[in-house]
């Protein structure tokens, strides 16, 4: 259940409500709206009765709430979350593009497709010093040094940077570099990295699991909320299916779904999606197209040397095309808004 409070409703009135709320066992968690304050009530068991709360001074709406999630759903907060690293803002009214390599493999390549994506009209750079790969055998990415490197990238060309972290053990030294930090799909569920990222000082970009529905991501969203991070960015990049043509299959309903569920910010990595360069640019302008609250998106000026993922980078210069392309779309988008 949500107590919506009136717009002038006293911080004492609050107080009270939080206090009716925690004497019957459960939690209040205010959340802070355009101009009002709601309060939701987490950890009830079975339905909340609503009658203690009705008379309440202060207290203007009771509403209760019907999924399974709650401080990620439109329920509990209707106004969009707009996250902001630095200048830049990501969510509703702006096109996020973020963009780099798969892994930081050096300071010069770092730097060169860091020069190229920020011509080009990327505001964040994306790369990885902590790599997934199905292969032990594959390059694991540079680790510590790779994050220095993205450091260097962010006081070079001033684009906050966005980079994953796979596991509890590297967390602090990660979120000391990053500006956003990546959950990628295999840990989508890892829920002690998820209750890790709860406690996060900085934003968490979300990647749907391969094989999740979109209950069980916005679940793991809850997670982090829950542990009292609210600036979760999800990522749709595409899941797990039986066909052959590209790596995995977009989902792009799940943009408007989750743009009507959720609060959070949804953007799109279509180049996991896609897994081949061809299909990058047509899947971005979709996106786009779908409302998609910005792009993630793999790119290198040397793909064929690339240490990972190469098939799905773009050159730099269809990068630049892309970058033309969306923002066009997501102009007409706005004006028809
Ligand atoms: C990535 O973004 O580099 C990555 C490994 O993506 P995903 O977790 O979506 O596979
Ligand atoms: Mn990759």
């Amino acid at each position: 259940m949500l107590v919506v409070m009136n717009k002038n409703a006293r911080p004492e009135e609050i107080d009270a409500v939080v206090r009716a709320i925690e004497e019957r066992g459960m939690t209040a968690r205010p959340i802070a709206g355009g101009d009002r304050v709601s309060i939701g009530v987490l950890y009830n068991k079975g339905s909340v009765d609503p009658s203690p709360f009705l008379g309440m001074a202060g207290v203007m709406d009771l509403i209760p709430v019907t999924r399974p999630y709650k401080l990620v759903s439109r329920e509990f907060k209707p106004e969009d979350t707009i996250i902001r690293v630095g200048d830049v803002a990501i969510g509703n009214g702006h096109l996020t593009i973020m963009a780099g390599p798969c892994a930081i493999e050096s300071e010069v390549q770092a730097l060169t497709i860091a020069e190229h994506v920020k011509k080009a009209g990327a505001q964040m750079f994306r790369g990885g010093a902590f790599k997934p790969r199905t292969s032990p055998y594959s390059f694991q990415g540079l680790g510590e040094a790779g994050l220095k490197i993205l450091a260097k990238v962010r006081e070079e060309t001033g684009m906050p940077v966005v980079t994953e972290v796979m596991d509890e053990e590297n967390f602090d030294l990660v979120q000391e570099y990053a500006d956003v930090i990546q959950i990628g799909t295999r840990n989508m569920q890892n829920f002690s990295l998820l209750r890790r990222a709860g406690q996060a000082r900085k934003p968490v970009l979300l990647k749907r699991g391969m094989s999740a529905v979109i209950d069980e991501w916005l679940m793991a969203a809850e997670y982090i909320l829950e542990g009292g991070n609210t600036e979760v960015i999800l990522c749709e990049r595409g899941v797990r299916t039986f066909v052959k043509h590209s790596r995995n299959t977009l989902d792009l309903s799940a943009v408007p779904v989750v743009r009507r569920e959720s609060h959070l910010p949804i953007i799109v990595d279509p180049s996991h999606a896609a897994g081949r360069r061809d299909q990058v640019i047509p899947l971005s302008r979709a996106s786009v197209a779908a409302d998609a609250h910005g792009l993630m998106v793999e790119v290198h000026h040397e793909p064929d040397k690339a240490m990972s993922d190469g098939a799905q980078s773009l050159y730099p210069e269809q990068f630049e095309s892309l970058c033309r392309q969306v923002r066009a779309i997501f102009d007409i988008s706005r004006h028809e808004a």
